[in-house]
């Protein structure tokens, strides 16, 4: 059976900077529950991080250039936690890999969950299309990456993989 890795935040967990979660009611999440699919996963939790934390931004780069070593994620107080943000996106690649993850559902907006877009990098509220850390790394080892508002589109292309 094939299995999705999806951010921790989004099982029930008040686990993001701010000490919230995401709520996802779905019948299709709910399905995914029952049928054992789930494999929640915090990167900057399994990183290291507390709850909360300061929020974090990629700063005058993308996710592509943090993970080749030529871009960097700062916190809002100038602390430069890159190799935190990368170990993090890491052990979520790995942990994917062990439980034979296929695709990712994950909290969109954020600097290592992102999928469609994240803040940035100026600390005033604006976005920019691409992806965070973690979704970047799963996306370059072969994983479908979905938002957490597409989870029709995810469905569909699981089901297209056969069971
Ligand atoms: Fe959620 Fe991902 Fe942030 Fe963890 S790193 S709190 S899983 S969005």
């Amino acid at each position: 059976m094939h299995k999705i890795l999806v951010s921790g935040c989004l099982n029930g967990r008040p686990i993001r900077f701010n000490s919230t979660k995401v709520s996802v009611e779905s019948d299709i999440w709910d399905r995914w529950e029952s049928e054992g699919r789930l494999v929640a996963f915090c990167p900057e939790l399994a990183a290291g991080f507390p709850v909360p934390r300061p929020p974090a931004e990629i700063v005058d780069s993308t996710a592509s250039l943090v993970l080749g070593g030529r871009g960097r994620v700062e916190e809002d107080n100038g602390t430069d936690v890159t190799d935190l943000f990368v170990a993090g996106a890491r052990l979520a690649a790995d942990r994917a890999a062990a439980e034979g993850c296929v695709i990712a559902v994950l909290t969109d907006g954020s600097p290592s969950c992102g999928t469609t877009y994240t803040y940035d990098g100026t600390f005033s509220g604006g976005t920019v299309e691409g992806m965070g850390v973690t979704a970047q790394l799963l996306a370059d080892q072969g994983l479908r990456v979905f938002p957490e508002d597409r989870l029709e589109e995810a469905d569909r292309y699981l089901r297209s993989l056969g069971e």
